[in-house]
């Protein structure tokens, strides 16, 4: 659908174990290879932890990555989207396996007194200095990334197929998965059969894996719009349309889309997070500017909440005789992250049949967003998975406890970062194992 002609378009706690106090992480002996590694795969955290880069600009982050896959034997692709990488690794006949992983830091100056925390400073893209932290885990993720590279490496006999593993830039800024499939992400190297990746997450214990099949993620849109009347002076209102009461009936108006138009089963939000106008009391302003965040799953549900905007915000315009219809701008976009379903009950069976039952958990639809999304859209079976990174004593104490992107967020690093190796070791190996009907 259309806004002022801008072309738009473009995750149930059923556990299988406890959730709170006792550890759910099997202690079984699956992916043993993990052991040793654990020394490597400490060191590498620190250093990228110490060395956290912003949105499309994480070449020694990059450069980390790639170097050390190399040595692995992996073919290497670097600079794809500006700081990507591609590693692949053929082992014969057999389906094409992308492993995910995101570069990218978050202008935040971390707090959590981590003997190895983030001193970095840097210039943002608009020239602003900005501290710099992985306040999202996502060195984390390129750990475990590059510890299943080295496994996937070492059992080259128990499986065949194509491994492809992503590294991806600007996760943060939105557009970095968007950015890699543009500059040819499935046209200059294998178009994967399944993708899959992992987050961590506040909620659950480490090393537990949450699951959901089908919208995990929600999409997101924020607009920015502007309401126009006529200023004049405060004492003559006669003279003019006051944008600021079109601004509060149309806040008040906004609030039903969700209330009243949107069937309470699919998830939505409307948020008006900003609303500015006028200068001083005696003065009527021109115009009033707002920031709205839209969020949701289903498309049909995102189509018609950005239609009702534009219908109420026009409605409330024109019943105050306003001099011209609002003007509607999508600033950023993000798709819902949606998880083949078929494919998300396979990668599970696999987990709770290698790691035990309670390695895993089922999790609710969130209404964050992740361009991980990008996957799928391009027609690819994808699948996002978050692993629990925070000890189950805090869990189980009641505390309110720092969430992704806080200053204080920091994963507990064991047995968070081997329960992830392990969780992913074990999803490759099954999808790149002997012939099977379906996903
Ligand atoms: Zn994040
Ligand atoms: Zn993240």
């Amino acid at each position: 659908m259309t806004v002022r002609g801008a072309v738009v378009w473009i995750l149930v706690l059923a556990g299988t174990g406890s959730v709170l106090g006792a550890a759910p992480v099997a202690t079984n002996q699956a992916v043993p290879e993990v052991e040793a590694l654990e020394p490597e795969l400490e060191a590498l955290y620190k250093d990228l932890h110490q060395h956290p880069e912003l949105a499309f600009h994480e070449q020694r982050t990059a450069e980390a990555l790639a170097t050390r896959v190399k040595a692995l034997g992996y073919e290497v692709t670097t600079g794809i989207a500006k700081t990507g990488v591609v590693a692949i690794m053929r082992n014969g006949p057999g389906p094409v396996v992308m492993l995910r992983t995101e570069l990218d830091a978050l202008p935040v100056e971390e707090k959590t007194g981590l003997p190895f925390a983030s001193k970095v400073t840097t210039q943002d893209d608009s020239g602003e200095t900005v501290p710099v932290a992985h306040a999202c885990g996502h060195d984390l993720h390129m750990t475990s990334w590059y510890g299943t590279a080295k496994i996937m490496a070492g059992r080259r006999g128990r499986w065949h197929g194509t491994l492809m593993l992503v590294g991806q830039p600007a996760e943060e800024a939105g557009d970095g998965a968007a950015a890699m499939l543009a500059d040819g992400l499935f046209t200059r190297f294998p178009k994967p059969n399944y993708v899959i990746g992992m987050h961590d997450e506040p909620s659950l214990p480490s090393g537990q894996v949450g699951y959901h099949a089908g919208y995990f993620r929600a999409a997101f849109d924020l607009l920015e719009v502007t309401i126009h009347g006529r200023g004049g002076h405060g004492a003559h209102p006669q003279n003019t349309v006051d944008p600021i009461v079109i601004a509060a009936r149309s806040v008040l108006g906004l609030q039903t889309i969700v209330s009243r138009e949107t069937d309470p089963l699919s998830p939505a939000v409307v948020t008006i997070g900003s609303i500015h106008g006028g200068t001083v009391g005696n003065i009527i302003p021109g115009e009033v500017r707002m920031l709205i965040t839209v969020r949701s799953t289903e498309s049909k549900v995102r189509e018609h909440i950005l239609a009702s905007i534009k219908r109420q915000l026009d409605g409330e315009a024109a019943a105050a005789g306003a001099p011209e219809m609002p003007t509607i701008r999508i600033l950023s976009s993000a798709d819902a992250v949606y998880n083949d379903p078929a494919l998300t009950g396979r990668l599970v069976a696999a987990l709770q049949r290698e790691l035990g039952p309670a390695s895993t958990r089922e999790m609710p639809t969130q209404m964050t967003s992740e361009d991980f999304s990008q996957y799928g859209r391009a027609g690819v079976p994808a699948v996002l998975l978050h692993i629990g990174a925070v000890s189950p004593t805090a869990l189980a104490s009641g505390r309110q406890l720092p969430d992704l992107h806080s200053p204080e967020w920091a994963p507990e690093l064991e047995p968070t970062l081997r329960s992830m190796v392990k969780a992913e070791v074990v999803m490759l190996t099954d999808l790149l194992s002997a012939p099977r009907s379906g996903a």
